[in-house]
């Protein structure tokens, strides 16, 4: 149990990635408060984990919200090591040229509230405790912090300032707090769109994404927000973390290496070996 003792923050916790960080971590041994803005989901969350997960109904854009979060941490777990600033919307890819001007405005400032302000009031809020503990950030970023197509220019330009914010951060909290990012590629979750672009209730899920891994991703496979929980583990162990700070891992299946004629270069491998095709 790598996380045993260990209590961590999680925001967007009650849904898709978020979730599948809090199922992980409390398998791992750790108690997890959890942020989100869904008081059903957040009820599903204590009814699966009972005692080891703390709700805290709320909106990540708010500092009282995120101040309130870690005093539940404090005051139902006695201190906070770990926070995981994961909660997000998508833009649905719209590009520029299809952006309505009249909620042009609108647009912007809710996805940057959600996606950076979010992320940045968390750590501000949750500082102090993590210097007291020598605790860590995780942020959840997206292959859209480095790459395009992962979103239109809004969403990408958020991640990329999520990218920002894990350095400026690692620098300005070290030594104390070691401040990381974990950047996904395709998951196939419930994955929400702006309300400013009336699409508050459209779900990436209907996307079908997992029947259109095999022609975009290297590894030709959509992970479940399960395959993706154990990089969160890695950033928030005292024990394997040691090194890392500033660091981002790239855990997207392999969209940064991509081949222009075709998406991977080993599909003929296992015929070269006389061996049977992956499933
Ligand atoms: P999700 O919708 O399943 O989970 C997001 C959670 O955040 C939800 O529980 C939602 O209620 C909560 N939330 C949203 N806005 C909030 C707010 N203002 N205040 C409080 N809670 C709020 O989606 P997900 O795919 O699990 O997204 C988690 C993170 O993963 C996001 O940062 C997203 O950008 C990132 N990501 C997702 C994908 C993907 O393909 N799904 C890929 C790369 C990165």
């Amino acid at each position: 149990r790598r996380l045993a003792e260990q209590v961590a923050l999680v925001t967007g916790g009650a849904s898709g990635l978020g979730r599948a960080v809090v199922k992980r971590f409390v398998a791992e041994g750790g108690r997890v408060v959890v942020l989100d803005r869904s008081a059903a989901r957040l009820r599903e969350l204590t009814e699966e984990f009972g005692a080891a997960v703390a709700p805290c109904e709320g909106d990540v854009r708010s500092l009282a919200s995120n101040q309130a979060a870690v005093a539940l941490a404090l005051s139902s777990f006695g201190a906070l090591d770990c926070l995981v600033a994961n909660a997000g919307i998508w833009d649905y890819g719209v590009p520029l040229a299809e952006l309505p001007e009249r909620q042009i405005d609108a647009a912007f400032d809710e996805i940057f509230q959600v996606n950076v302000k979010g992320p940045l009031l968390a750590a501000k809020a949750a500082l102090p405790a993590l210097v007291a503990s020598r605790g860590s950030v995780i942020l959840t970023l997206s292959n859209a912090a480095f790459h395009t197509g992962g979103g239109g220019p809004l969403y990408t330009a958020t991640k990329h300032a999520g990218l920002g914010l894990v350095r400026q951060l690692a620098y300005e909290f070290a030594p104390h707090v070691r401040v990381n990012g974990v950047a996904p590629g395709v998951i196939d979750t419930d994955l929400r769109g702006l309300a400013a672009l009336g699409m508050e209730m459209c779900s990436l899920h209907d996307l079908d994404l997992p029947a259109k891994a095999e022609a975009r991703l290297p590894t030709r496979q959509v992970p479940t927000p399960d395959q993706y929980a154990g990089a969160y583990v890695f950033f928030a162990s005292r024990q394997d973390n040691v090194p890392a700070t500033g660091a981002i891992l790239n855990y997207d299946g392999g969209l940064g290496i991509r081949g222009l004629a075709q998406p991977r270069g080993g599909d003929g491998l296992p015929a070269l070996y006389n061996l049977p095709e992956p499933a």
